[in-house]
């Protein structure tokens, strides 16, 4: 059987690679003809420099190309030398629609057409593993079966022309709402500080695991999307899907909600990024949650076991609010460390420049429990800044203080911040 494969992009190359090692691949062509020129060096097969002339070489012919528009053309292309009873085989996902306009055009010409999407991503199609959704009649998808055998494992007809495509887009509403669940998952688990390679190792063996969870939380625990299924070609499916639906009357809200979503991050850049790249999204719905305290239960904890309070901003002079705090934390029995350059001792405790110096100067066995703060806002990034790279656990942000966003940056990473409240009225209020 003399096969030739038209369309050698992310899905194409390796499908094509795959019919070479099963010995059927005779001629590639793809429309940037240095990819085909390269790969029939590389494979030793024919290069054609047309659709027309691959068909006039091949009896079966694969295309994976892009979108509904361009697997027309590149039908279109094909007819001038097409055999008759030559099978075209479409891997494309298009639409059900698509599909049938391609068949009735081979159909002038005596030819046949499946249409053959494939779901598994760039990874299945290397390993020949592919799940391929089949939509055309029961003789050709039996003569079929070499061709796609090479490609993928589970192959099925699920009825006549366009099934296949039918399948693949009850596939891509799936992925929409398993992507778009394991973004909100894992910005959920971040959010909670969770130890997020050992969730996926264990959630990943659980009822709510999926393919996606397994393969692209990684990517989100990275913070880095490379291609795989970029954000631009699920769109593309989805906008097929939502069509479909539309013609029964119906919206389906996954598919709206995830088209929306990927608007955004194709409007911000990240069309070419995965489909994992939706957590972006995900995890900014907590970065730019407005700040809220802690629960009070939470807060008394914190001030109950604390012992060792730094004051960023602690000033000498009696008058200030500042001072009089540390007075009061110091009665209650807290040891205070003033972060205070400008002065050499503040209430019997020496000064230290930075919250660095501070940590340098405890004894060994002694930890900072609380940053309280007393800068003023334009201050506070900085502090915040300090705080994350000492790894320090706690940071109070005194009225009069507030920087929301660095509250905020201080919270995500992890560190126990609060904000507008005064730290010794809270110790006061302590149930007993
Ligand atoms: P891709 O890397 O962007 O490659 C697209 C291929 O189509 C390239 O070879 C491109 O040629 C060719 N092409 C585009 N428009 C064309 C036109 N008008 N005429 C001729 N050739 C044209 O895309 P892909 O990821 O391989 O995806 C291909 C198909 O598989 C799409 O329908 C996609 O939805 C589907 N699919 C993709 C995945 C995935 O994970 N990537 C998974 C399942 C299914 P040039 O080299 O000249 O640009």
């Amino acid at each position: 059987m003399n096969v030739g494969f038209l369309g050698l992009g992310a899905m194409g190359l390796p499908m094509a690679r795959n019919l070479h090692k099963a010995g059927l691949l005779r001629a590639v062509w793809n429309r940037t003809a240095a990819k085909s020129v390269a790969l029939a060096a590389e494979l030793r097969c024919d290069a054609a420099a047309t659709p027309a002339q691959l068909a006039s070489q091949c009896e079966v012919m694969v295309i994976c190309v892009s979108a509904d528009v361009d697997v027309l053309n590149v039908v279109d292309a094909l007819l001038p030398g097409i055999q008759p009873g030559a099978l075209v085989i479409d891997c494309s996902t298009v639409s059900a629609d698509t599909a049938r306009t391609a068949a009735a055009r081979l159909r002038t010409r005596q030819a046949n057409f499946l249409d053959c999407p494939v779901s598994g991503g760039v990874e299945g199609a290397q390993k020949g593993t592919l799940a391929i959704m089949c939509g055309g009649s029961a003789e050709d998808f039996a003569r079929a079966q070499p061709v796609l055998a090479a490609m993928g494992r589970t192959i099925s007809l699920f009825g006549a022309t366009g099934a296949g495509q039918a399948t693949k887009a009850t596939n891509q509403i799936m992925c929409a709402g398993i992507i778009r669940a394991v973004g909100e998952a894992m910005a959920f688990a971040r959010a909670q500080h969770l130890p997020l390679e050992q969730v996926v190792e264990t959630l990943g063996q659980g009822a709510g695991s999926s393919w996606y969870f397994v393969n692209r939380a990684p990517n989100m625990i990275r913070g880095s999307f490379p291609a795989g299924f970029r954000v631009r070609l699920h769109e593309k499916d989805l906008k097929i899907c939502r069509d479909m639906a539309a013609a029964s009357g119906v919206s389906l809200p996954v598919v709206d909600d995830v088209l929306r979503e990927y608007a955004q991050l194709i409007a911000e850049g990240y069309g070419d990024e995965d489909i994992s790249a939706i957590y972006r999204l995900k995890w900014r719905l907590f970065t730019d949650a407005p700040f809220r305290n802690p629960p009070s239960g939470e807060v008394f904890d914190l001030l109950r076991s604390a012992r060792t309070i730094a004051i960023v901003g602690l000033s000498a002079d009696r008058s200030r609010p500042s001072h009089g705090v540390a007075r009061s934390l110091q009665q209650f029995g807290y040891r205070i460390i003033p972060v205070t350059p400008s002065a050499e001792s503040i209430l019997g405790e020496r000064c230290v420049p930075t919250l660095a110096a501070a940590v340098a100067s405890l004894p060994a066995g002694e930890h900072i429990d609380i940053v309280n703060v007393f800068r003023r806002p334009e201050h506070v990034g900085a502090i915040v800044d300090e705080c994350l790279a000492l790894q320090l656990p706690a940071l109070w942000l005194q009225d009069g203080v507030v920087d929301e966003s660095a509250a905020r940056r201080a919270r995500t990473a992890g560190v126990f911040t609060v904000m507008d409240r005064c730290i010794f009225r809270d110790r006061a209020a302590l149930p007993t």
